[in-house]
């Protein structure tokens, strides 16, 4: 798999606005926001995409999720909601084939998404 602006951001090559980090998962306030709240949530491991994950991922994904959950819990926004959003290629409107987690919270989120 090609690198991508995350690899960059996972090896401090280029700058980012951290806000989590564990051994597998780090999390940075995304550069262009859509909401009030909204950090990406990407796997040290690259996986292109949620098409490319296989049961070996399995872990990995759910550490994602829970990571994103327990980041809402922590900035009090789990109560009145949030949205955990996961593109995937084009029609996904993916444009980082690197996946991550978008949590966007702290406004009201309209469904069905555009
Ligand atoms: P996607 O469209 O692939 O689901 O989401 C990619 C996200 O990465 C977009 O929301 C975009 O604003 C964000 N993004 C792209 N380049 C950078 C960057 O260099 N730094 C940060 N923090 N976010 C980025």
């Amino acid at each position: 798999m090609g690198d991508t602006i995350f690899g960059k951001i996972i090896r401090r090559e280029i700058p980012a606005d951290i806000v989590y980090e564990d051994d597998d998962v780090l999390a940075f306030r995304d550069l262009n926001p859509q909401a009030p709240v909204h950090v990406l949530f990407v796997p040290k491991r690259a996986i292109a995409t949620l098409d490319a994950a296989t049961p070996a991922d399995a872990e990995l994904l759910g550490k994602l999720l829970l990571a994103a959950a327990a980041y809402a819990r922590s900035l009090g926004v789990a109560g009145q909601g949030y949205r955990t959003v996961i593109n995937c290629n084009e029609h996904g409107g993916q444009t980082v084939f690197h996946l991550h987690v978008h949590l966007l919270a702290g406004r009201h989120m309209q469904w069905p998404p555009g």
